[in-house]
């Protein structure tokens, strides 16, 4: 049986890294309403800033784009978070996800940016087509 969703938000950003913080501020204050403890409040907001900072930097090589952040809170303490970009694609998503890949060249990243996502919450999905973009999807069940 489908959960029931009991609220939604979406949201539409500018991908640049002012929007870092505030993607996390907006989707941990959206969430607050579950009463999540200060450890699921922190996990929140460090794997929507790492999906954000991936759009920002990979997916439109710091040249901004369009954001969307959607939130959906189910009954049952499930909230499904998802981030998705309009830019370049990932050409191999598993290869991507592997800790330490990064295509960083000038040694910035270290690649662990999904391995957090993946960290943070229950499940992680990431769909994504080269030119077109990327969706990832976290979904996380608060205690
Ligand atoms: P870190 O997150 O540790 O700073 P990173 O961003 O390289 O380093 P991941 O977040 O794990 O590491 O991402 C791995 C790789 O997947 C990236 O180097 C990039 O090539 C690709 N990638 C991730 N997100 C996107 C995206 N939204 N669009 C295009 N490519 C992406
Ligand atoms: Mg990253």
């Amino acid at each position: 049986m489908r959960k029931k969703a009991l609220n939604k938000m979406q949201v539409k950003l500018p991908a640049i890294s002012a929007n870092e913080s505030v993607c996390r501020a907006i989707v941990a204050s959206f969430t607050a309403q579950l009463n999540p403890n200060i450890e699921e409040i922190a996990d929140i907001k460090c794997a929507v800033s790492e999906a954000v900072t991936n759009a920002v930097v990979h997916a439109y090589r710091c040249q901004g784009g369009d954001l969307y952040i959607n939130v959906t809170l189910y009954e049952g303490r499930e909230i499904r978070i998802e981030i998705r970009d309009c830019g370049c694609g990932i050409p191999d998503v598993a290869l991507a996800r592997q800790p330490l890949y990064t295509t960083d060249t000038d040694g910035e990243r270290s690649g662990m940016g999904f391995s957090v996502m993946e960290t943070f919450c229950d499940r992680v999905t990431v769909s994504s087509r080269v030119g077109r973009g990327t969706r990832v999807t976290m979904t996380k069940k608060l205690v």
